[in-house]
């Protein structure tokens, strides 16, 4: 190739520009055809090398030839991320006003992105290929034929039995021969028993799936709302069965693997087809082997979180996004995307279907719903037998407690016991108690870095901020007045309500799920099977146990204090509070015995608690959307929030000032709104300060026009006092 070409190459960088280079001379005169967008490249780039992406080629550059810095190593032959992915990349990168650098964070895994070649890392396997004479002097070679014999002609490298344990050489020897093969087998590649199909799906499930599969091969985006409990992952399997039939794969988002182990274990019961996962407790092999697995089509189904929405898929005929309304969809640092909203992108550009579901769908998906942006489909009944839970609020006003706990729900509690029932317990706070104070003085617990109270730690006698993590031993007295005997734990968390419980109800077994108890009882898995081997008959537990999983053996769910969730100054906290009940309520019940749901607050007549609890979900969704609507926040309109934090507020209040002023400038006043500079609701953070600007616009589109003249000149804004970071359609505004 003779024509000499300018490549933009990519860096992951927090620089908004791409940057130019050029081949050596010895590598270009080989190519046929410039380098593709999406290929690996290793180039000098200040005083390193960083192995960068190329994003487009040119006949020209804006600058002078001889200061064009060369490319050093060209990685891949052609690019390993499929052209879909990059336009996804390439689109979220834009609407969430990230970095150009970031496509290759997000189109590739971690290894690729430190240069290491797209090849398998599983382990080996050896099978015998021809069965010649070994020289009778290689004792080692001739019992290791006899080991593979023994085990029907395979040999895995995990698990090589103990008298052929120290052979390798001896293996690499025979592969060498050519007597054995060697293959490597991905890590997703896993023995599963299969278990024989019995289902037969009721009228609505058949109508949900008859109505996605009908628009297999064209874009549309399916709601599909069913109640806790109607059978939604049957839904998905059954789609999924027939993708397979169509020699195509399905690729599935959940919210956090980790807490929902049992849809991966039905998926792999039921597939003969490898499933491969992608999710953050796997390795950087693991990952890798699953990423191509994905892209060769050697993987059929892939489940992963967020970041699993950027693998290359090799035929893709469907994407299901489960508990669409989770929060953890979103990211909330680096690039803010949501993987809900840009997987319907995916679906456009792939021309497939997709399926957003959950028990309690997110505002936004109910509202494109019920406005025809989105097909409804709905699972209103439970499947088998189970019963709707009876939901009873506790005026907390007029009842005696102990310890948080009112002697109604004590008694309430005593009687499922008795009747050899679970209770589930939720209390979204940790620790004993949230602030250690005394009250001779009024000292509290007050962080130093942060703006809030350190949480106090009974088990681990230590006062532990929740935002910065910093910790300090319980003082033995008062750190202001020296009192000794004014201290005392104020408020209440699980730690301290799990103390409660255990005087209370003596005798039972109980266990405490959260954060600080999971760290040290062994994985959660673990728990979940010995909760439904009835092993607890109390389980308090943070909302890590309202995600998905299902205790046939409770009958009563009570949440011991619903009131932070109705007055908060996050607009969506009561969206969170009632897709919270719901979900919770929906872990009861399951059985043949009817499940009871108690609610413990102080407002009891709270028009949102009440129309949740006497009417229903989709109810309350349409009263919220009416109140949101009022207020006009989203979905009636969109938001960006420019988030800035700095060790001096002043610098932070200025820098937002700045951008009002600039704003106004390039004219963008008459198409959207500008709030702020506001303050954080927890102001100080880590040391820093923390401020935002309210970016408000009527719609999505509006909003992006704006972003798009607005985001470059922020970038050029040379300032090194504050952090700052562009947040579009924000989970929050606090
Ligand atoms: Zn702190
Ligand atoms: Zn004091």
């Amino acid at each position: 190739m003779n024509q000499i070409y300018f490549y933009k190459v990519a860096i992951p960088a927090r620089v908004y520009n791409l940057f130019d280079y050029l081949l050596p001379e010895d590598i270009s005169a080989k190519l046929e055809s410039p380098l593709k967008t999406g290929v690996r490249v290793k180039v000098p780039f200040g005083t390193r090398t960083q192995i960068g992406v190329i994003i487009s080629h040119s006949t020209e550059s804006d600058f002078e030839k001889n200061k064009i810095r060369k490319i050093t190593e060209v990685l891949d032959d052609s690019p390993l991320p499929s052209t879909d992915c990059i336009k996804l990349a390439d689109w979220a990168i834009k609407y969430y006003c990230g970095f150009p650098g970031e496509i290759v964070s997000l189109c590739f895994p971690a290894l690729l992105r430190q240069g290491k070649q797209a090849k398998y890392n599983g382990q080996k396997q050896w099978r015998i290929f021809k069965d010649s004479a070994i020289s009778k002097n290689a004792k080692a070679q001739q019992r290791i034929i006899s080991v593979i014999k023994e085990n029907n002609g395979v040999l895995c490298e995990k698990s090589i039995p103990e008298p052929i344990q120290n052979n390798r050489n001896a293996i690499k020897k025979l592969v060498d021969n050519g007597i054995l093969t060697e293959k490597i087998i991905p890590s997703f590649i896993k023995d599963q028993e299969l278990i024989p199909n019995t289902f037969t799906p009721n009228d609505y499930q058949q109508q949900a799936i008859g109505n996605v599969v009908d628009s297999f091969g064209s874009f549309s985006t399916n709601l599909l709302y069913g109640v806790t409990g109607s059978g939604k992952t049957e839904v998905f399997i059954q789609l999924a069965q027939k993708v397979i039939e169509n020699r195509q794969q399905v690729l599935i988002l959940v919210p956090e693997i980790g807490l929902t182990p049992q849809i991966v274990k039905r998926f792999r019961e039921r597939f003969s087809v490898p499933v491969a996962t992608i999710h953050s407790a796997m390795n950087d092999s693991e990952r890798l082997d699953s990423w191509l697995g994905a892209k060769t089509g050697d993987a059929s189904i892939i489940i992963g979180t967020r970041s699993a929405l950027f693998v290359p898929l090799k035929n893709p005929g469907l994407i299901i996004i489960d508990e669409e309304h989770d929060q953890s969809f979103k990211q909330q640092d680096g690039l803010r995307y949501s993987a809900r909203d840009s997987a319907i992108v995916r679906a456009q550009i792939n021309n497939l279907p997709i399926v957003l579901a959950s028990a309690t769908p997110s505002l936004e998906s109910y509202f494109n719903a019920i406005h025809k942006r989105f097909n409804l489909l709905k699972l209103p009944n439970r499947a088998g037998k189970a019963n709707k839970p009876k939901f009873s609020v506790i005026d907390m006003r007029s009842q005696n407690s102990y310890s948080g706990l009112s002697n109604k729900l004590i008694s309430t509690i005593k009687k499922h016991l008795a009747g050899n029932n679970q209770v589930l317990l939720f209390l979204n706070r940790r620790g004993y108690a949230p602030v250690l104070m005394c009250g001779k003085c009024n000292w509290t617990s007050a962080c130093k870095r942060c703006d809030v109270n350190k949480t106090y730690h009974h088990a681990d006698n230590v006062l532990r901020c929740h935002h910065c993590g910093h910790e300090e031993r319980v003082p033995v007295q008062c750190p202001s007045c020296g009192s000794k005997k004014d201290i005392f734990p104020l408020g209440k968390g699980t730690e301290r309500i799990e103390e409660s419980l255990r005087s209370l109800f003596n005798g039972y077994s109980q266990i405490r799920i959260d954060r600080d108890s999971t760290s040290r009882k062994g994985s959660f898995e673990d728990i979940i099977k010995k909760i439904d081997a009835r092993e607890y008959q109390i389980i308090l537990g943070t909302q890590m146990l309202a995600k998905g999983h299902h205790f046939e053996g409770v009958t009563l769910v009570a949440i011991i204090d619903a009131d932070s969730g109705l007055f908060s100054s996050d607009f969506r906290a009561l969206e969170k509070l009632g897709q919270m009940l719901i979900q919770v309520g929906g872990r009861s019940g399951r059985g043949d015995k009817k499940g009871e749901v108690v609610i413990q607050t102080r407002s009891p007549d709270h028009p949102a608690l009440t129309t949740l609890i006497n009417y229903g979900y989709e109810k309350f969704c349409k009263e919220q959307l009416r109140e949101r609507k009022e207020i006009n926040l989203p979905p009636h309109n969109a938001l960006a929030l420019l988030r800035a934090e700095s060790m001096d507020r002043k610098n932070c209040d200025e820098f937002l000032l700045q951008i009002k002023d600039l704003a106004e400038k390039v004219g963008l006043k008459n198409n959207i709104e500008l709030y702020g500079p506001i303050a954080n609701i927890i102001t100080k953070k880590r040391g820093f300060y923390g401020a935002h600007l309210v970016i408000q616009a009527q719609n999505r589109p509006q909003l992006q026009k704006a972003l798009e003249q607005l985001f470059p000149q922020i970038t050029n804004l040379k300032n090194s006092k504050v952090r700052w970071v562009m947040d579009v359609d924000p989970q929050d505004v606090v």
